[in-house]
């Protein structure tokens, strides 16, 4: 368990139980979606609604003290903000892992052949995972 109060402090987020709680289910997990989160944090909070989880995610995500991980055909996940990565996605068992790759060629690519001014690129990989290949 790690104690994230100060860093919800730093990102101007009163640390409730309930934010704490949502922290480290997404330490743990790494990513997590809506479902799975209402899930755990009824295990803690048994009267706890799912407008109120989604309150607390959309506070933390306009802080910035996690981010929604959008992928095609599947619900988001969510993840504490780390630097910018990729994500490999399992079509499978729906596992999703970071990746850290280089884009900015790809980018650079993109935005020149399009002339499109390009802010951020995030990939999503799908595939098979190694447990379900
Ligand atoms: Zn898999
Ligand atoms: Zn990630």
């Amino acid at each position: 368990m790690n104690n994230f109060t100060d860093s919800l402090r730093a990102h101007h987020l009163k640390a409730t139980p309930q934010r704490l709680e949502i922290a480290n289910t997404l330490y743990k997990y790494g990513h997590v979606n809506i479902e799975d989160l209402y899930e755990i944090m009824l295990k803690k909070f048994n009267s706890i609604s799912l407008a109120t989880i989604y309150k607390n995610i959309n506070i933390m995500i306009e802080n910035a003290f996690i981010q929604e991980v959008k992928i095609p055909n599947q619900k988001s996940v969510y993840e504490l903000t780390k630097e910018a990565h990729s994500h490999l996605v399992c079509d499978k068992c729906g596992m999703v892992e970071d990746i850290t790759l280089d884009l900015s060629s790809i980018s650079e690519l993109a935005a020149h052949s399009t002339n499109f001014q390009i802010k951020k690129a995030d990939l999503v990989f799908s595939g098979l995972c190694k447990n379900c290949q």
